[in-house]
């Protein structure tokens, strides 16, 4: 793009030039050039205005939100801001014929989706286990539970489905989204401990959501509980229990005495009936994404929420930007179904790619148009996930410069790429990053996800000045490469304590020096061989470098790591080598690991100390 002449710049807009009325949507990562004329401003207004607020811009450099909606204040404008390609999504929603769906539903009563919340340590998890063992229907098929994100339990021949991830993030993430999955929420207080802040937050976060809230003060078995204590609490918080007067359900219970749980799940049904839950059961499905992950051998693998309709086997799905034919539909239980309803939870698989939490889904007309959506989707979000890295790039720094900018006096923002295995381990991970922010040093995540390390996060890590961490997953050959070359940081951890423990150290300016592995051989496995006494033996093709025989070894499906060691024993046809190189087929021996495939990596590396400048 060109920069703005310095004559084209000066041509202010007088102060009480009108502004459009109404909401004025301005696509996120906007540059002045780019928004300016939406609010009836020239660029120079806005880069002069930024100025002011001692913010040096060029009419060229995408504005953060907060530049965006700081001067649309000033001008007294209404902006949205939007994502790259929300205005393309609606015509999306008309290639699926979403414009054209009744929204009404015939009455047919559907179970509640019920989501736990609370402080840490009240007993979130335990209650959902008990819940879930006391009324786990008859396991007579041998059926083994699972942990799917989600599950359902039958109570006086009565339904419910319980949201399984405990915890605000998630439900928050929904409600960002757009997606209303949870009917009623359980507040889960310890009646020792009382009222704390999460506590407040989850109420917060359930008001707005308008879902009613029944409150299960837990731990009643301990010593210092004190139930009246919390009643007072909770009406100070706008709950006001029952026995006040007020409307808020509240149950004594105790999840580790298995105390209550069945007033609790009567109280539930009650609230339920009340809400007049319903939804067609059969038709078109949708509904939404609960929690994904790439699964080593099943692909990726989805847990959705049927809110409508009747998802079946076979058809086309899209989720977000993920689609494809349904492999099979498994419920909490590991049973495989042919179909399934509203509120009912399931595991999907067939899809192309691990589709975001919270990401609405619907069954397509076929199969086509579901690709052509997801592709679009796909390109417009990396779009936006560009827009968001260059707005992050202007403010926020590296890890390797983050403690300069602290010295300098600045508030500093440590921009963040983070990629793990699985939604469960980068939820941890963020989490805890957050709390290591300080008043000096904020943390700004540009972009997570699950899955391995691709060109893609390079890329954008580069665009978004950004430090890349890799929790359990790693680059491929083509994200080494990029990053080599694009002088990004890929910093890579298999324990969440030492990620967390180099963060703090780079905030203090002591950042350890750090084990560069340098990859010195990388070949795929063509064929797997059995061979009696010896176990499997991997045909493979050396992609580059050199394979060596005792060298420390990874091998990685995916891009996430499923094994290491070392290589026992390397093979070219029957003879026994110390090395094999690139272009050269090998059969490489695998002392305890069976399970490997075709298409697997098999990486092998040195380590060495890199020296900190
Ligand atoms: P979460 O962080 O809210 O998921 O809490 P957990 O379910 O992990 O429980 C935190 C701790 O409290 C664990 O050590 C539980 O065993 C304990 N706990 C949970 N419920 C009860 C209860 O009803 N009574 C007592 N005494 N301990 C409980």
């Amino acid at each position: 793009m060109e920069e703005l002449q310095p004559q084209e710049l000066a041509a202010y807009t007088p102060a009480d030039a009108p502004v459009p009325t109404g909401e004025i949507v301005v696509e996120r990562g906007s540059t002045s050039q780019e928004m300016a004329p939406r609010l009836n401003r020239s660029a120079a207004d806005v880069v002069r205005f930024l100025l002011q607020q001692g913010e040096m811009m060029t009419a060229t450099q995408s504005l953060t939100d907060e530049m965006i909606e700081l001067f649309a204040v000033e001008v007294g404008a209404t902006v949205r801001i939007v994502d790259p390609g929300a205005e393309q999504e609606e015509v999306l929603q008309k290639m699926l014929g979403l414009d054209t769906v009744s929204e009404d539903d015939d009455g047919t009563v559907r179970p509640p989706v019920i989501t736990v919340m609370g402080h840490v340590d009240h007993g979130k998890t335990l209650l959902l286990d008990r819940i879930r063992n006391a009324n786990v229907v008859d396991n007579e098929a041998g059926g083994i539970t699972q942990h799917i994100g989600a599950y359902q339990v039958e109570y006086n021949g009565k339904s419910l489905t319980f949201i399984d991830t405990p915890g605000h993030e998630a439900f928050t993430a929904m409600r960002a989204r757009g997606a209303e999955a949870t009917d009623i929420v359980v507040l889960v207080v310890a009646a020792d401990d009382g009222v704390m802040p999460q506590t407040a937050e989850a109420i917060v976060h359930a008001k707005a959501a308008e879902v009613p809230i029944v409150v299960a003060i837990n731990k009643i078995d301990r010593d210092g509980a004190d139930v009246n204590r919390v009643l007072a609490q909770l009406a100070e918080h706008e709950l006001i229990p029952e026995s006040y007067g007020g409307d808020t359900v509240t149950v004594e219970v105790s999840a580790l005495q298995s105390l209550g749980i069945d007033d609790l799940l009567e109280q539930l049904l009650l609230v339920a009936e009340v809400s007049e839950l319903t939804a067609t059961p059969d038709g078109r499905a949708s509904g939404v994404v609960l929690e994904s992950y790439l699964d080593k051998g099943r692909g990726p693998v989805s847990t959705i929420l049927v809110q409508r309709g009747e998802l079946k086997v076979g058809q086309p799905l899209v989720a977000g930007a993920a689609w494809g034919r349904i492999r099979a539909l498994i419920n909490d239980r590991g049973e495989q179904l042919k179909a399934v309803g509203p509120s009912t939870p399931v595991e999907v698989l067939g899809l192309s790619d691990v589709a975001a939490a919270g990401a609405a889904f619907i069954v397509a007309q076929d199969e086509k148009t579901a690709s052509k959506v997801a592709d679009t989707r796909e390109h417009w979000q990396r779009q936006a996930s560009f827009a968001n890295a260059a707005a992050a790039a202007s403010g926020g720094a590296k890890l390797e410069d983050i403690f300069r900018q602290i010295q300098a006096g600045e508030t500093a923002t440590l921009n963040l790429i983070v990629k793990a295995d699985v939604h469960g381990s980068l939820e941890a991970l963020v989490e805890s990053l957050k709390r290591l922010e300080r008043d000096e040093v904020k943390l700004a995540f540009v972009s997570r996800g699950v899955g391995g390390i691709t060109e893609n996060d390079v890329q954008l890590a580069a665009a978004a000045n950004a430090t890349l961490l890799g929790f359990n997953v790693r680059a491929d050959r083509k994200g080494r490469a990029l990053a080599d070359e694009l002088g990004v940081e890929v910093r890579h951890y298999e324990i969440i304590y030492q990620l967390l423990q180099d963060i703090e150290n780079a905030m203090l300016g002591m950042l350890e020096p750090e084990y560069e592995e340098i990859i010195t051989g990388d070949a795929e496995v063509r064929e797997i061989f059995k061979v009696p006494r010896i176990g499997s033996i991997a045909g493979c093709h050396v992609l580059n470098g050199v394979i060596t025989r005792n060298s420390k070894v990874r091998f990685l499906r995916e891009g996430t790591i499923i094994w290491r060691g070392t290589v026992s024993s390397l093979r070219r046809f029957t003879e026994d080598v110390r090395e094999v190189a690139t272009g050269f087929e090998c059969g490489i021996g695998l002392s305890d690991f069976q399970d490997l495939r075709p298409g697997d990596i098999i990486e092998t590396f040195d380590e060495r100390e890199i020296p900190r400048v």
